[in-house]
């Protein structure tokens, strides 16, 4: 497959990014898209990714080991009490030109499918209309017994709430390490795949399965990849063009674009 890297403007002295010409004449072309974002296009918003380094109180916690459901077995309060610092932090965040971006893309692309591995809802208040939420969202709970769902109220409660159907203590709905995807966002996620021309990654580091395998499947099937990311993944060798910089410059620059070859 052959390759090309396009790079931001920050890093080539101009002032704006420019996408290879037969990327965008591809991009105007093709009818179906498939978007997939990760935790990179909400990092400018102020959302941490998972390998960030923490800060304050949780610099001393490993993510990796507050995010599972023995982690929550073992000590239900410091898992929640995490969440609660997550969410107020994400509450007070603001959707940035990328997830804007998307949302524009959404009205120009009908057939776009937009996948997130985020669980901040930050696409949804851009005004993405349909958002696969693949690793679910943190302002709703689920029963750690029953798997009974519950909007989140305003605010969490210092105490994990308990469940009123079975007693069981509430979590947030977001998948940890170790569980399985929703069969619901992995079926659509994987009808979408089947029919895309274009598997947009933006702002994941394509180690985290099975989301990482769509990329694969999209591959399988000759879609045109293109990767946005300022570092190399596992996915950047593969991608048909690895856009080099950040989701908040390059997805602006692949909306006007497509807004002029559209119009
Ligand atoms: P990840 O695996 O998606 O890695 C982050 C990637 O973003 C890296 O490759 C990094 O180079 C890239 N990146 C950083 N800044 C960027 C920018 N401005 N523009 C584009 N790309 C940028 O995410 P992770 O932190 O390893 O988390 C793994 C999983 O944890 C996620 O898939 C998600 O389920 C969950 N998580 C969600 C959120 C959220 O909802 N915002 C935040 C952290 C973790
Ligand atoms: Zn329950």
């Amino acid at each position: 497959m052959s390759q090309d890297s396009a790079q931001s403007g920050s890093e080539t002295g101009s002032t704006a990014a420019a996408l290879p010409e037969d990327l965008a004449k591809r991009l105007a072309r093709a009818r179906h898209w498939v978007v997939m974002t990760g935790s990179g296009v909400s990092a400018e918003s102020g959302v941490p990714t998972f390998r960030d380094a923490q800060t304050g109180l949780w610099e001393q916690y490993d993510p990796l080991q507050l995010a599972t459901p023995e982690a929550f077995a073992r000590d239900p309060q410091l898992v929640w009490d995490w969440y609660r610092w997550r969410r107020e932090l994400i509450a007070r965040a603001q959707p940035n030109a990328a997830h804007r971006a998307l949302a524009e893309l959404a009205g120009l692309k009908p057939d776009l499918t937009l996948i997130t591995q985020n669980v901040d809802g930050l696409h949804q208040r851009a005004g993405s209309p349909e958002v696969i939420e693949f690793h679910g969202n943190i302002h709703r709970n689920k029963c750690f017994e029953c798997e009974h769902l519950v909007a989140e109220s305003r605010g969490s409660t210092r105490r994990p709430p308990a469940c009123l159907r079975c007693g069981g203590l509430l979590r947030p709905d977001v998948v940890w390490f170790g569980e399985p995807i929703s069969s619901a966002a992995l079926g659509a996620s994987y009808r979408a795949v089947a029919s895309c021309e274009v598997f947009l990654s933006v702002g994941t580091s394509a180690l985290v399965h099975p989301a990482a395998s769509l990329a694969q499947a999209a591959l399988d099937r000759q879609a045109l990849l293109v990767e946005v990311n300022p570092n190399t993944t596992p996915l950047s060798p593969l991608a048909d063009y690895a856009l080099e910089g950040s989701a908040e410059l390059w997805l602006p620059t692949i909306a006007s674009c497509m807004k002029q070859a559209l119009s």
